[in-house]
């Protein structure tokens, strides 16, 4: 398979922090073209069996996701896995016992932004939650928008939900070798989730690279929603750098809230590994 393919390789259900079902968004990227495509739930593959059928009955080729948030030098980074082993019981209590500090962290989210007088946004943002072990802040941001604090989920995250803001609780989850680990012990292949959305330094940048490259990690996101033009470049020559392949993936979450629809993103540059070479065989049709 060539570069010049419609591959969408991460979005969000319903099953973690996105508004549509996993046969919803099968529909959806069936009808913009999609020609590969992989749901990848933040921290949960509890959707990946309605995914990959709903996908088998559009005829869609199919890779297993998910996304897995890790603590890398104080940040909060993500790590997409493609191609694991849905059934493999080592990466499944790896990911619930990522989940689980999601709850007590919501709740103090919410006392947080309780001091700055907005009360009850621990229930509130429990009404958008599609699954319970997956309350996330863009649940809070779905709450803070609905209820008129803010115009949309942007400046939720701007003025409440991020670093030193009122209902920004800081977390600990997985570790990078224990994500890559389980990815790839499942017989998946981890990927960097849009480098350039990290504010780290190059420094910091150099060692995410090296010592994810170094658990056997093997792609970073190159095309996503969440990276200018400029920046695919950018990643583009990081990927050559550390001998990565490269990936593709709007990161929809929803048609009110994603900017880039599933499969509307530019196809990867030239001269780059598609990630899709490394797995040919894990693809479901
Ligand atoms: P959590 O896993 O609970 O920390 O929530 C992280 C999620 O919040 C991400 O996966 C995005 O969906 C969303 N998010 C993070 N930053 C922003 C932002 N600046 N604007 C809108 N959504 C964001
Ligand atoms: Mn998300
Ligand atoms: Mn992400
Ligand atoms: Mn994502």
């Amino acid at each position: 398979m060539s570069q010049i393919l419609n591959a969408d390789l991460h979005c969000h259900s319903v099953v973690s922090d996105g508004t549509l079902t996993p046969e919803e968004l099968a529909a959806r990227a069936h009808a913009n073209g999609v020609e590969l495509w992989a749901l990848t739930d933040h921290d949960e593959i509890g959707g990946q069996q309605r995914a990959m059928a709903a996908a088998r009955a559009h005829g869609m080729p199919y890779l297993t996701g998910t996304e897995v948030s890790i603590t890398f030098a104080g940040q909060t980074v993500h790590i997409v896995g493609l191609g694991f082993d849905a059934t493999d019981e080592r990466m499944k209590q790896g990911l619930r016992a990522t989940r689980g500090g999601r709850s007590e962290r919501a709740q103090e989210m919410s006392a947080g932004l309780a001091a700055v007088g907005i009360h009850g946004a621990y229930e509130g943002a429990l009404r958008y939650v599609g699954n319970p072990e997956l309350i996330s802040r863009t649940h809070f941001a779905r709450f803070l928008v609905e209820s008129g604090v803010c115009q949309d989920t942007g400046e939720v995250f701007r003025r409440f939900l991020t670093e030193g803001k009122p209902g920004f609780v800081p977390h600990r989850w997985a570790t990078l070798r224990d994500a890559v680990t389980w990815i790839t012990d499942a017989g998946g292949v981890a990927i960097i989730a849009h480098p350039a959305r990290y504010n780290f330094t190059p420094t910091e940048e150099y060692a995410l690279f090296s010592e994810f490259k170094a658990h056997g990690g093997r792609a970073v996101e190159v095309v996503t929603g969440s990276h200018t033009a400029a920046e695919y470049v950018k990643y583009a020559d990081m990927a050559h750098e550390f001998e990565l392949a490269a990936s593709r993936g709007s990161d929809f979450h929803s048609p009110d809230e994603s900017h880039t629809d599933l499969g509307a993103l530019p196809y990867l540059p030239g001269k780059l590994t598609p990630v899709w070479e490394l797995l040919a065989n894990r693809i479901h049709r």
